[in-house]
């Protein structure tokens, strides 16, 4: 099982290579899509770093990324966009957008949409990867996917081990499970903004904030994901879950270095005690608040569940 990592920058690129991931995964920001967010997020964090690189920075991630032998996924995550007239040729900058990828030496391409994942299909020979945003949660989903020729797919977080582990068995195509974060709706279907820092200004995500209904307690109404996958980590990789994600293309790439490197010595330590490494404030914030995915948690009742339930 290997770890992917996020990475907004060849800066942010070396820091988590160096740290155990296994993958990268980004993006990049370019001309006719300069406005338009593939992250759900904004362009910049909070401290100012660009969320997405341009495609010359792009072409120099992958290239120290191959020297490392680390696979570089590129994600397209967005809707279906149709040419609209002669002027606004959506969908054909769009395939553009992913060509430049592949010749920038990406090694797959992560997609979220039917009609775009039919489209790349069609016109390029590219390793794809369906994204989290097709809410897979059973086997037959990804029986589904199997017929557009993809190689792996990433499960909805809201699902429990048990269900992994036969997705896992079924052995239709690879798998890869969220590991750290993710929002609070079923995927894709969240209508917060996440994230969307600009320069000096980082509200976090706002489906996990805490609001106050009328005169009820101020709470975090809209949150019902666990956000951590440290505790079940050793059962996905014996499950044979190929890649663990990380998610977080919007944090400082010192904070995502320390969260790398704590799955990478889980994962590749089975003598070292979970407890004894995690860091207090993980351990506070997580954990000891029951909010671990795929495990039994706080949340699992609302869990709408696929092969389990
Ligand atoms: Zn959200
Ligand atoms: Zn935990």
């Amino acid at each position: 099982m290997v770890i992917m990592a996020p990475v907004n920058s060849m800066k942010s690129c070396m820091a988590v290579i160096e740290s155990g991931a296994g993958e990268i995964y980004t993006g990049a920001d370019e001309g006719l899509f300069g406005t338009y967010s593939f992250t759900g997020r904004g362009k910049f964090t909070g401290n100012s770093t660009r969320i997405l690189p341009e495609f010359t920075e792009l072409e120099r991630i992958v290239e120290y990324a191959h020297t490392k032998g680390v696979k570089v996924n590129f994600l397209a995550n967005i809707q279906y966009l149709q040419d609209i007239s002669d002027k606004h040729i959506l969908e054909r900058h769009f395939l553009d957008y992913c060509g430049n990828a592949i010749r920038a030496g990406v090694d797959s391409i992560v997609l979220g949409d039917l009609g775009l994942l039919r489209l790349v299909r069609e016109k390029y020979d590219v390793e794809l990867h369906s994204s989290i945003f097709f809410r897979t949660i059973n086997r037959e989903q990804i029986a589904f996917f199997k017929e557009y020729d993809i190689k792996r797919i990433c499960l909805s977080y809201h699902v429990t081990l048990q269900e992994i582990e036969k997705m896992c068995m079924s052995n239709i195509m690879d798998i890869e499970v969220v590991g750290y974060q993710g929002c609070s709706m079923f995927n894709g279907t969240c209508s917060f903004l996440h994230d969307y820092g600009e320069d000096k200004f980082d509200p976090g995500l706002f489906c996990k904030g805490i609001y106050q209904v009328n005169s009820d307690e101020p709470s975090n109404i809209f949150d019902v994901e666990a956000r951590c996958g440290l505790c079940s980590l050793r059962r996905c990789k014996s499950a044979g879950v190929k890649a663990i994600k990380i998610v977080g293309r919007e944090m400082d790439y010192r904070k995502m270095q320390g969260i790398v490197s704590l799955f990478s010595k889980i994962i590749n330590n089975d003598d070292i005690s979970i407890n004894e490494i995690l860091p207090s404030w993980w351990k506070y914030t997580l954990c000891s608040k029951n909010s671990c995915k795929y495990i039994g948690n706080k949340y699992e009742e609302f869990m709408i569940g696929g092969d389990y339930h």
